[in-house]
């Protein structure tokens, strides 16, 4: 009886022992089934809205830390990409000292161009038959420095928000060939949601994008264009902001190295006053860099790292 109640027992360990190792086999590829389906499906989802989504910039396809398949591939495909740097040239429009040098640097630059003034018209003909791009380089109030340093058609803040988008327009009709708008001081207007709201809506409306020259470090602009669907591009270095050669050049020695390591650089320098001698920095500063840099339009930019498709139409 001892010895039956033990084979009794050894064969119920048996069969135990069988249905862990069935359980084991069959619960764990019969929850994967389960958890496959969803899985699938939200791959499916993702790979619709990346799609959806290409052809307007949402904001979540501009952060670098989103983990669609759209991102990746476009991260390892900037990284593809040699550095590059977009020069903005400022203040062009009133036939102003270093014109002329600007126009005949050996890159691409972009040319930033006030409205209502002499050469705007002229100035902004002769950058696209050069094939460089246009901004309409629009004054707006700054927290400081003198109201006739600001130029016809400025962007104030007491304004209301129809006089707001009046002056803008107005200054993107008188500019031709603008794809986009940068702003001539500006260091109160860039820190006002009201104001840069309507600013960033006229941009939005006529498919043209914001480039913050980034006079007030508090500027709202990036993040409001984020917001809006606009890619947030800025000025990270100006280049004149003391009046030599030799100091132009020693901050392209700075671009370098951001574009370098940071894959690339937005840079501002100044026709005007020492127009000139900001020219000369600048093309010395590019025979030290041209072969390790592209020089790009401020369009290409847009289009490669934010995807910006522009809608604008030139004449
Ligand atoms: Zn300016």
């Amino acid at each position: 009886m001892k010895k039956s109640s033990h084979s009794v027992k050894h064969i119920i360990l048996y069969l135990l022992a069988a249905v862990v190792v069935l359980m084991t086999t069959l619960i764990p590829s019969a929850s994967q089934a389960v958890l496959a389906a969803p899985a699938a499906l939200a791959d499916t989802a993702q790979v619709m809205e990346t799609a959806d989504s290409l052809p307007e910039p949402a904001t979540d396809t501009h952060a670098d830390n989103s983990l669609s398949s759209g991102s990746v591939d476009r991260q390892i495909e900037n990284k593809k990409l040699p550095s590059r740097v977009a020069i903005i040239v400022d203040d062009f429009g009133n036939n102003m000292r270093g014109t002329e040098e600007m126009f005949k640097l050996p890159v691409k630059i972009t040319v930033a161009v006030m409205p209502f003034l002499s050469t705007s018209e002229k100035d902004a003909r002769r950058a696209h038959e050069l094939g460089l791009d246009v901004l309409v380089h629009l004054p707006m109030e700054p927290r400081q420095g003198k109201p006739e340093w600001l130029g016809p058609g400025a962007v104030l803040t007491k304004m209301s928000d129809a006089e707001v988008r009046q002056r803008v327009e107005a200054a993107l009709d008188n500019v031709p060939f603008a794809i986009g708008i940068n702003n001539h001081m500006g260091s109160k207007v860039t820190g006002d949601e009201r104001v840069m709201g309507i600013v960033l809506a006229v941009c939005k409306e006529r498919g043209l994008f914001f480039v913050d020259s980034h006079t007030n470090y508090r500027s709202v602009a990036g993040r409001m264009a984020r917001e809006l669907g606009l890619p947030p591009v800025e000025n990270h270095i100006f280049l004149d902001d003391v009046h030599s050669v030799s100091h132009v050049a020693k901050q392209m020695k700075l671009v370098h190295e951001r574009a370098m390591s940071q894959r690339y650089c937005v840079t501002i320098g100044h026709v005007g006053i020492q127009g000139k001698e900001t020219a000369a920095g600048i093309r010395s500063g590019i025979a030290g860099m041209k072969d390790s840099v592209e020089f790009i339009g401020i369009s290409e930019l847009v289009r490669d790292e934010w995807k910006w498709n522009s809608q604008v139409t030139l004449p």
